[in-house]
């Protein structure tokens, strides 16, 4: 679409400043609860968001069920026994703070949102009587029926209900705007972060945001492996507007991160191979523990941990004997507390022992609660079912007390992917945080998915909590500061530059999207080698210097499609110095060298973080227990929060 058929004013001429104690960088579920904590500190909040708040963010349309509520009244589960199994399934690389925070505050959030008008209890007694469900408080578990830490949710209530709050509160929102680059003290890469900068979406118009805090809350990458120009909004998990700008922008300001070098074999819902998420049958999260049947109708059991075959229904929803407790859901990525389930067989082998393709998920053969659930509520409310499964497979008249749910092959793929397919799923790498979730730079907090090792909902909503109330403690301590005139001029010289360049002599941002992930998948696949790496590196170096200049935006969506785009390049080059830095291989980073044969498990057993000095990258190392005892250390930070209010809630 040409400039002139545009159907809003354009702007690109124009600028406005616009100054807060703490300024919120995304406007998802993480950046909601920080706007929330820093309003109800009484300081001026400003919230920034590329989409509409109001349902923006991977949890904005919905979310399922709520992990790691640890002091709920039902669970039987310590915030300390649930974080140290979260830091055991991933050997150690997992960010044990957030986590731990995640354990020690999540039900606090739940009782919050839920006072804001979001529902957490089956209060209609539409599942009286069932298992999972407590008769005193009425809510409702999923997975360990016995230790009742992760919490059913009607997940579709949550936005709007924060949404709501930060209207009460007075939180300034700026929908619409895409944050392009943070501001520094004296525009110097490590610097004090003192703003940000942003174009709108709709008009071009571009805004500076100055702030004695900010909080970093833009999610995390994707669409650096897997890219399908025909169907782009199908290319990955997460929603199509959080694509890393926040990593670009941090890796630009002198931002340190960490476990960069990790992804995992692409396997869902990437590149418009597989079914829509969760719309395949399947027995995860959403959908477990939904019986699996093969062609014939033949059912594949499930096994507990230990291999035993389990025979009801209800032995799927306990631990196994001599378990204390069993997860399920996101916050795992070898799951070494979790269920055997069928989908953990090799296809061949299921193949060799009899099973016929396809296999279907059979919601008939379960209890009635059990289905009712599944389909009515975890279905209708997860991330991104409501309408494109829940709605369209009921019109089109799939009845679960009758139909199965086709998979070809295994859980919840249906999809095969290529080796050097990968995607940065599960806990992937990010912004490395201090106990208060500052990150290096003075005045940039971070939380959500932004964070390295982070994942799921009540992480994000917990951790965006606690970052917002540390920020606004340093922006009462830390006044607003000069912005460097240079830094705004260089970052306005950036954005606008695709509006200039030649539109005969042009390149889309689907094309250079595609060849990032054409070069990540060629450079940086499942094996890594060093000389393949640097040919990755000196590939993007060459598409900075002569692809990018010959890119061209008729108008505000495709410049900030493009401006996006620039960003995952950013990206993929955080990744391969990260990988370049780790020399040998590491397991659960899922990290293969095909140069290196080294097993020094102490060197292995560390954190590699990157950032830029000067332009220059700078590697370093660190324990994986550098966060120290994770109690005493919460404790130590949270003086004010345990005391307070907010903490016995229930
Ligand atoms: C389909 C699906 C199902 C899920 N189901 C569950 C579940 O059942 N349980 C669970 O615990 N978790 C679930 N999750 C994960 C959970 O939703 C996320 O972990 C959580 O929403 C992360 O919160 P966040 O605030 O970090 O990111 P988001 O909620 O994604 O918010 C990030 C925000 O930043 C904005 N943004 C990005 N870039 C910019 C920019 N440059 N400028 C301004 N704004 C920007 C985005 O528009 C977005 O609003 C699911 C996720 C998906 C996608």
């Amino acid at each position: 679409m040409y400039q002139q058929d545009w159907p809003y004013p354009l702007e690109w001429d124009k600028e406005e400043v616009i100054q807060s104690e703490v300024l919120i960088l995304g406007g998802g579920i993480a950046g909601c609860m920080a706007a929330i904590a820093a309003a109800r500190q009484g300081l001026q909040v400003v919230l920034v968001e590329k989409g509409a708040t109001k349902r923006s963010g991977a949890g904005g349309s919905g979310c399922d069920h709520w992990e790691s509520a640890a002091t709920n009244p039902c669970s039987k589960v310590t915030p300390e026994e649930l974080a140290k199994a979260m830091l055991e399934d991933n050997d150690g690389f997992n960010n044990g703070i957030s986590h731990y925070i995640e354990c020690r505050e999540g039900y606090d959030r739940l009782l919050d949102i839920e006072k804001l008008g979001g529902k957490i209890r089956d209060t209609e007694d539409a599942f009286k009587g069932a298992e999972f469900r407590d008769e005193r408080t009425k809510l409702m578990f999923a997975y360990d029926y016995e230790n009742k830490y992760t919490i059913r949710i009607w997940g579709s209530t949550f936005k709007p209900a924060m949404y709501n709050e930060l209207k009460r509160l007075g939180v300034k929102i700026y929908d619409r705007i895409m944050i392009t680059s943070l501001l520094t003290e004296d525009g110097k890469q490590g610097g004090r972060c003192v703003g940000a900068t942003g174009i709108h979406t709709r008009t071009g118009k571009f805004y500076i945001f100055k702030s004695n805090a900010s909080v970093m809350c833009m999610s995390r990458p994707a669409r650096v492996w897997l890219f399908s120009a025909a169907l782009p909004g199908l290319c990955e998990f997460r929603p199509t507007q959080c694509i890393g700008d926040g990593h670009a922008m941090g890796w630009r300001a002198g931002a340190e991160f960490t476990m960069m070098e990790k992804s995992v074999g692409a396997e869902f819902s990437a590149s418009g191979k597989s079914y829509p998420p969760y719309g395949a049958g399947n027995n995860h999260n959403t959908w477990y523990a939904a019986s699996l049947i093969d062609s014939n109708g033949k059912e594949v059991p499930y096994a507990d941990r230990d291999g035993n075959i389990l025979e009801g229904v209800s032995d799927r929803f306990k631990p196994a004997k001599g378990q204390r407790f069993f997860m399920k859901g996101g916050n795992i990525d070898n799951p070494k507390y979790a269920y055997e389930g069928p989908e953990t067989l090799p296809l061949s082998k299921m193949v060799e022992e009899g099973y016929k393709l396809p296999f279907y998920a059979d919601l008939s053969a379960l209890p009635d609660h059990e289905r009712k659930v599944i389909w009515g509520m975890m279905i209708g409310e997860e991330g991104k079912t409501k309408i494109p499964i829940y709605k369209n497979y009921k019109d089109a008249g799939f009845d679960p007390e009758k139909h199965v749910i086709q998979c070809y092959g295994r859980g919840w793929t249906s999809a095969s992917f290529l080796p050097q397919e990968r995607q940065l799923f599960g806990l992937p790498g990010g912004f490395l945080n201090d106990w208060s979730l500052s990150t290096n730079l003075a005045g940039l907090y971070v939380a959500g998915d932004s964070l390295f090792a982070s994942n799921c909902f009540g992480h994000a909503a917990t951790t965006g909590y606690y970052a917002g109330r540390h920020a606004a403690e340093f922006a009462q301590e830390n006044g607003l500061m000069e912005i460097d005139l240079k830094q705004i001029n260089n970052e306005k010289a950036r954005v606008y530059a695709p509006l200039k360049n030649d539109p005969h002599n042009s390149i889309g941002w689907k094309e250079l999207n595609m060849g990032i992930a054409k070069t990540m998948q060629n450079y940086c696949g499942e094996v890594k080698r060093n000389e393949l790496l640097n040919i990755g590196l000196s590939l993007l170096k060459e598409y900075e210097e002569t692809v990018i200049p010959n890119t061209f935006a008729y108008n505000p969506h495709e410049l900030v499609r493009l401006l996006e785009v620039f960003d995952i390049l950013t990206v993929s080059q955080i990744i391969l110095q990260s990988c370049l830095a780790r020399d040998t291989s590491s397991k659960p980073l899922c990290f293969h060298r095909g140069d290196s044969k080294e097993t020094d498990i102490d060197k292995n057993n560390q954190f590699i973080t990157v950032k830029q000095v000067d332009n220059q990258v700078h590697i370093g190392r660190l324990s994986l227990n550098y966060f120290g005892d994770l109690k005493e250390n919460y404790e130590k930070n949270n003086k004010d929060y345990i005391g307070g209010g907010n903490y016995d809630a229930r």
